[in-house]
This record gives C-alpha cells, structure tokens and sequence, in this order.
C-alpha cells in the first residue's frame, strides 16, 4: 500500500501499550483512526504530532488492522490552550462535540473549518468563551442540516408586520408575539440575541466570530445554543471541568 498524505486535526488519542498511540484524526474527509508506533518514546518524531489538537499533514499508510502514521508536518498546536485551564477545558467540550457529530468516510469539509476557526478564536484572542462557543454549537447546527428559521414566523409564516421577540425550539426557528403564545417551550429574546442568531446562520465562515453582545443578550443566546444543539442532537452536553 502507498503512503496517502492527510491535512487533519488530532480529536482524541489513547494509548496502546508503554511506547504506542492510537490517535482519531478529523480530515475534510471525515475522521481517521491511526496507530502511532513509539509515539511516546521521548525522542519520537511523532510526539508532538499526535498530541490532542495537533494540526498538520499527515502521511499515513493501511496496516494490517488500521491505518499508521508515517510522518508529520506539524502546523498548529494551539499552543494557548495547553497553557490556560480555562480555554483548555472549552477546547475539550466543543472537541467531545465534535468527535460525536463526525464519522469516517463523509464530507466534513466545513465542521473542520469551523472547529479550527472556533479553536484559533479561543486560542489567540480574549473574546469571552462563552460567546464563541454559542456561536460555534449554533452554527455546527447548520452545517448539520438544522438550520433554523429566521425569515419567518415559524407558525403564522409571516415574514413583515409582525413582532418577532421569541425563539421556539420545538418548531426549530423565531417566532412572533401572538404565536408564542402558544408554545409553552418558546424562549423570549431580546432584539439584540435575535439579530445574533440571525448573523451566526448567515455570516461566511472567516466574519463568524465578528461581533460582541452584552452579557443579557449573551445569557440568552447561551441558553438558546445549548437547548438547541441538546435537543437536536439528544444528549446533555455540559461543560466538564477537567481538574
Ligand atoms: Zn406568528
């Protein structure tokens, strides 16, 4: 078998036996399981190479049972997020997301560029986590195919004349005042979170993270995120602390 060469990002890692790595990589072609062989000999090549969040081209080749790494090329190591608790322990709960929403063998083109987007914002700026990890689970929504509606009232289908101050999760998208009153599941938001819902599903991947929102706002757009990406997805997802 010929060495094949992959541009990836290192989600998960486990280790096999004294010297060995097992390391699941996500490439725009859905996730890779590798075996790296002495990877965590001192000296080894592959020791930075296989750290959780290295992200580099891989030359990789069939195994009998698996796939191996051959070399690296190491491009990022998000260096910041090994040195700061706090953004590590973000890193880690988008990554658990991540590695549950991926597969092998599918189109992951975008959920890559998006988790290495959200990765770099955590890791070389001070924007507040909480915002950029609302807007990375809202928009992973998207690019999973749940996409909600922002044009129209998600009930009456009005898309003018009317007031749109709520958020169903139940219909997947806004709602206006006199609809909601009917959805018991319905979340009031404030102007300013529904225009932010509106620019996560609009905005290209590089204008994502450009904007800010004070702390209320922020609240609900929190709140929003996260009931959103649980119920579409049928999981509790909660940030764990990692010490
Ligand atoms: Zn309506």
């Amino acid at each position: 078998m010929g060495i094949i060469k992959v541009k990836g990002i290192v989600i998960a890692e486990n280790n096999l036996s004294d010297y060995d790595k097992m390391v699941t990589i996500l490439t725009p072609n859905g996730k890779i399981g590798c075996a790296a062989k002495g990877a965590r000999r001192p000296k080894s090549q592959l020791m930075a190479a296989t750290q959780f969040l290295c992200f580099g081209d891989y030359l990789i080749y069939q195994g009998a049972s698996s796939y191996h790494i051959n070399s690296c090329e190491v491009n990022e190591v998000f260096y910041n997020l090994r040195m700061d608790l706090e953004k590590l322990q973000y890193a880690a709960h988008i990554t658990k997301i991540i590695n549950d929403v991926t597969d092998e063998n599918q189109n992951t083109y975008k959920i890559l560029q998006l988790f290495l987007n959200t990765l770099y914002v955590l890791s070389e700026t001070d924007k507040d986590m909480d915002l950029v990890i609302s807007i990375f689970k809202l928009k992973l929504m998207c690019l999973l195919g749940f996409t909600p509606i922002i044009d129209r009232c998600t009930a009456c289908k009005k898309t003018e004349n009317v007031f749109f101050n709520h958020f169903s999760l139940r219909d997947s998208g806004v709602k206006c005042d006199i609809c909601s009153r009917q959805d018991k599941g319905a979340v009031e938001i404030s102007e300013a979170t529904m225009q932010a819902i509106k620019y996560i599903v609009l905005a290209p991947p590089k204008k994502l993270f450009s904007f800010s929102l004070a702390e209320n706002s922020l609240k609900e757009l929190q709140m929003i995120s996260n009931l959103y990406l649980n119920e579409k997805l049928d999981k509790e997802y909660k940030l764990e602390k990692l010490f």
